[in-house]
């Protein structure tokens, strides 16, 4: 059985207890280990404190396969991660001649002798430990064989962690990446249950199910299975999620749109008014957007709504500005002298206030046009201002893109 080996990261630096500095580096870490084909089973901060960093690394490396550290490797009093490391695995440490080299040219700098011999400890690595050299900063990383495992040491500054942690990666390879599926307009519980029914013939494969307002990705990994018995479940999955599933190669619902557009050769046009524009930075996030999307009128008064989309007061007074009506003139209005093939319309109450017995918050208006066509649809989102803001993003963003699946 090929079971993925367990990992802890520890992040290192009192600054990150107390919240002065915020921690990125172990997220980012776990999530770089997880895709390597770790199973990750703690994250860890610890002030700067020689008898706390010994202990933890002492009872983890006796635990996990791989315990990645990052911060605490600078040139001041503070910085006491080899030390601690030292005394944990019971190894002494020895300065590596090659740094030294290199921080001795940079120790120049410095006018304080103290202040050289200080820059030099960073020369100093574990008995046996490999270098990784940084490519930025002054401090080298670290890799360590321990009894059970490894134990890998890198700065805290996040631009010379990132490619160490990549070096040291591309060594390490081992395990199937896991395979992501990203869906939506299904929920995190629906999808469970779906995959799961089909994760019974796959044995050896994990399953995490990360789910974001309206949206979910679908996570198998390799848990005793190999790269192919990965990627022949992901095949099954990706064939129960049918049109929920939209990506399976980490690109966003933005991104999906914006290629599907550029494929079938559809351009673009957005009437927003509850998103304010939300719809319209999804896509314009998207390098290469404005091959597809030409543009969109924020219509959040029904004044705009009138003179920039040719809604008709009839329309507003008769029906309000949150209901099918005024969808569908949004929408056509956006088509309207714009060069667009498909405009998508919103209209909604996103609260708190503003909401009614017949239109309670949550009530938003979607219409469509495209292909000559124009139809409308109501959705209740739930939550509050700004989730309701974002579910219609995503529910917009989701309406587009099954529409130009159709093409
Ligand atoms: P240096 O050689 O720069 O001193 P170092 O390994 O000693 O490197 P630290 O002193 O622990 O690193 O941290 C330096 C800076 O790096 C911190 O002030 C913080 O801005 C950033 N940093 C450290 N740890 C993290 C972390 N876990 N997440 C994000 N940023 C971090
Ligand atoms: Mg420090």
């Amino acid at each position: 059985m090929n079971v993925r080996p367990l990992a802890a990261v520890v992040g290192v630096g009192t600054e990150l207890i107390t919240g002065i500095r915020t921690d990125t580096n172990t997220a980012e870490i776990a999530t770089a280990l997880l895709e390597a084909g770790y199973r990750v089973t703690e994250t860890v901060r610890l002030a700067d404190d020689v008898t706390l960093i010994s202990a933890a690394l002492r009872r983890l490396t006796a635990s996990c396969s791989l315990v990645v550290v990052t911060g605490g490797l600078g040139p001041t009093h503070d910085d006491i991660t080899r030390e601690g490391a030292a005394h944990a695995l019971g190894l002494s440490l020895e300065r590596d001649a090659g740094t030294e080299e290199r921080l001795a040219s940079m120790g120049l700098r410095h006018q304080d002798t103290d202040a050289r011999k200080q820059l030099l400890k960073q020369a100093d690595v574990l008995i046996g430990a490999t270098v990784i050299a940084p490519t930025i900063g002054t401090a080298p990383g670290q890799i360590v064989s321990t009894a059970t495992g490894t134990l890998v040491i890198l700065p805290g500054p996040p631009h010379e962690m990132r490619p160490m942690l990549a070096t040291f990666l591309t060594k390490t390879r081992r395990t199937a990446p896991p395979a992501r599926l990203r869906c939506a307009g299904t929920t995190e519980s629906d999808a469970q249950v779906r995959v799961q029914r089909v994760l019974v013939r796959h044995p050896g494969i994990g399953l995490t199910v990360l789910a974001s307002p309206a949206e979910v990705e679908i996570v198998l990994f390799a848990d005793g299975a190999g790269a192919r018995g990965v990627a022949r479940a992901a095949t099954a999955v990706r064939e129960i999620l049918g049109d929920d599933c939209y990506s399976d190669d980490g690109s966003s619902l933005a991104e999906t749109v914006v290629r599907l557009a550029r494929m079938h050769g559809v351009r673009l046009s957005l009437a927003e008014s509850c998103t304010g524009g939300m719809i319209a930075a999804a896509i314009t996030d998207v390098t290469g957007s404005s091959d597809v999307f030409v543009g969109g009128i924020v219509a959040y008064s029904n004044a705009i709504k009138m003179t920039g989309l040719n809604v008709t007061k009839t329309t507003l007074a008769a029906y309000g500005a949150v209901s099918p009506e005024t969808a569908a003139e949004m929408a056509m209005g956006a088509m309207r002298g714009s060069g667009a093939d498909l405009a998508l319309s919103v209209t909604g109450v996103a609260g708190p206030g503003g909401g009614s017995p017949d239109k309670p918050v949550g009530t938003v208006w979607f219409g469509l046009s495209h292909s000559g066509e124009c139809r409308t649809w109501r959705r209740d989102l739930f939550g509050d201002r700004t989730a309701v803001r974002l579910r219609a993003t995503v529910h917009a963003l989701d309406a587009i893109r099954r529409e130009l699946q159709k093409d």
